[in-house]
Parts: structure tokens; sequence; C-alpha cells
């Protein structure tokens, strides 16, 4: 088979892709791209849905076994200009190229070279470029494919690692922005009043006496990541708020992290201090999912890359599109087809040389998910 053909159009779509700017839920621009590229491919079945993903269906209709392939357009930089590009050697840098640009492009030439070689699955897939995986995009695009098709997806493959890593455990989070209210006043005419900041600073600091649960190896964490409030140095503080979160792989520790995270916030409320809380994240863990059948996967993707790359998978844990069909008990993984570095920072770099493999194991993936 040519593959040849199809690896040398995958870094020139990098390259188209990288200069639409695509924050987390302004995914617009990039998701028309797209749409409008699957269908120049031959797709007939494509359309752009209300979280912004892109779903080009490939012998779908009426299917109830379907596999999902899917990357995604955001990334974490809120510019809304043209991001810039430069080359140097192996390396191309772009904001969000390698997380997950170049997955996307990976995945939509993988697409086509089915289409083209008539390469058809029996049980049908989903090709998706999906909207809000980053930060507060809070899983949208995946929870809305995961809504418009209930009970019809048998397994979820996400591109959006590199080469060498599968993430297999879901990190479910939950995240708040908590503000403190009070009347405040004159530091010295009104000296005894509540004040907001101190009011935030002792729920802090109850939260870093939380001891984390641990069931079996799970790994549990908080943070509280911004702080802002006051008005002057001579103001009693009328407000004050944080930015907060915690984490786990495991679902148990996660309602018992809630727990705790809730009485504090309930313990702070007294008179004349009011607390307001908003969620501002909710990524489940994985909940009921067949351990035979994640494994079965699991050991499909193992082995092409194991045939294919000659590499050892590290299996990790983390926060990615995997963990809304995983807390829906769907099998999934994110695995990888590029590598590079510098993710989420403005000097994230592509190597280059690594997309020839990493698209010969995507369209290799593929094809072991046509039956
Ligand atoms: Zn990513």
């Amino acid at each position: 088979m040519d593959i040849k053909k199809y690896q040398d159009q995958v870094y020139p779509l990098i390259k188209e892709l990288c200069k639409i700017p695509a924050p987390s839920h302004f995914e617009d621009e990039r998701a028309k791209f797209c749409k409008e590229w699957f269908i120049n491919a031959g797709f007939t079945s494509v359309y752009i849905d209300e979280a912004k993903n892109v779903v080009c269906e490939y012998n779908a209709k009426n299917s109830n076994e379907l596999t999902v392939f899917a990357a995604h357009t955001d990334t974490v930089f809120p510019d809304t200009t043209p991001y810039p590009f430069k080359e140097e050697g192996n390396r191309a840098y772009c904001m969000g190229i390698s997380d997950d640009t170049a997955s996307v492009a990976v995945m939509m030439i993988s697409a086509k070279y089915l289409l083209d070689n008539n390469l058809i699955p029996e049980k049908g897939m989903l090709f998706v470029c999906n909207s809000c995986e980053e930060g507060l995009g809070d899983l949208k695009g995946t929870r809305n494919l995961m809504k418009n098709y209930a009970g019809r997806i048998k397994r979820f493959i996400s591109f959006d690692s590199s080469i060498s890593a599968f993430y297999t455990e879901c990190v479910g989070s939950h995240r708040y922005n908590v503000k403190v209210e009070t009347t405040g006043g004159h530091s010295f005419s009104n000296f005894g009043r509540e004040n907001a900041i101190s009011n935030l600073a002792n729920m802090i600091s109850e939260i870093y006496k939380i001891e984390v649960p641990k069931i079996g190896d799970s790994h549990t964490t908080y943070n509280v990541g911004i702080v802002n409030g006051g008005t002057s140095v001579n103001t009693i503080a009328q407000s004050a708020e944080m930015l907060c979160e915690y984490r786990s792989d495991n679902v148990e520790c996660l309602a018992i992290m809630q727990e705790k995270f809730q009485n504090i916030f309930k313990n702070a409320e007294k008179e004349d201090v009011k607390i307001i809380i908003t969620k501002v994240g909710d990524r489940p863990c994985a909940k009921g999912v067949d351990p035979n059948k994640l494994d079965e996967l699991l050991t499909t993707c193992k082995s092409v890359y194991e045939k294919i790359a000659n590499v050892k998978i590290a299996y990790h844990s983390g926060s990615t599109d995997c963990n809304m069909p995983m807390s829906l008990g769907i099998p999934s993984v994110a695995v990888g087809v590029r590598t590079g570095g510098g993710v989420h920072t403005r000097e994230e770099f592509l190597d280059i040389d690594s997309l020839p493999l990493g698209y010969e194991l995507s369209i290799n993936l593929m094809q072991q998910f046509l039956k």
C-alpha cells in the first residue's frame, strides 16, 4: 500500500490548521475548516454539532457499535490572532502544535486513507475533531458527543499523547471559584468587622490541612491556584475569591474530597460572611468500565505500537477526553501519533520527523477496528 503520498500530506495540513487560532470555546473557524476538508476528501456525512465538534460519520448510520477516533481542536492559548509559526531544523514551533493540532491532522488524513482505499468499517466509525478538551473547556466537546451518540459507542480512541505514552487511567477533578463577601468598611473606624480576605485565608488553611484519601494505589491531590481580592490598604476587604480544585484517579476518593471541600465551604459561612460557590470544572473519573473490554482495547493498541514503532509503551493517568466515555463505562484510551515538547507553553514544538511514523501507527490502528 502506498502510504507515502498520504504521509506527505500531514505536515502541510498541520501548518494550515496552526494558522487558525482555536482557544477552548472559540473553535468555530478551525471547525469550519475541518468540516470542509472532510467534505472535500469525499465523506458525505459531516457536520458541526452544538459544542463545535466536527463529526465525520463513516458507515455509521444505524450502528450501535461505533468506534470513535478523536483529536481536539482547542488550544490552551486565549489568542485570537493567527499563531506565529517557525521552523528550525527538525522542529516546528507553534502554540498548540503538539497538543493537539498535529494529531488532528494525522487523524484526518488517516480517515481519508481508509476512504480512498475502500476500507469500510463494518460497525461504523466516527472521526471527531472535538472542542473544549483543555482547562475550563471542561470536556464540553466529548460530553456533547456522548450525549448525541448515547448507547451507540463501543470504544473511544483519542489521539492526544506522544508516541510512547498511553493514557489509560482517568484523573477526575472538580474545580471551583469561591467568593467571600462581607460588609467591609474603614480599616480604622470600622475595625473588628469581618474581612473577606482573612475569611478566605482561613478557608485556604483548612484546605491545606486535608489528608488526602488513599484507596489501593490511588492518587489524589488538591490545589488553590489563584486568589484575588480587597480594595485598598485601609479598607476592610469586602470581597475576595479563589480558584481551587481537587483531583483523583479514583471515583470514591473524588467523592470523599468533594465532601471535605463542601464542609469547608459550609463552615466558612457566618453572620456577615457570604460564601458564593461556582463550579467551573467537572471532569468525571472512570466508572463501570468492563476491565476485560478495556484490556482488550489496550492490548490491540499496544501490539500495533510495539510492532510498528518498536517502542515500550508507558501507561499514565491523566485528564483527557477519555474521561467522558470512561465515566459512562466505554473502554477508552489516549494514544500518541507524534513527539514534541514545550506543551502548554508559547515555545511548544513538534518533531517534524515523528510524523511519518505517527501516521503509520494511526492507519494501522484504525484498521484493527474495521471488523
Ligand atoms: Zn491535548
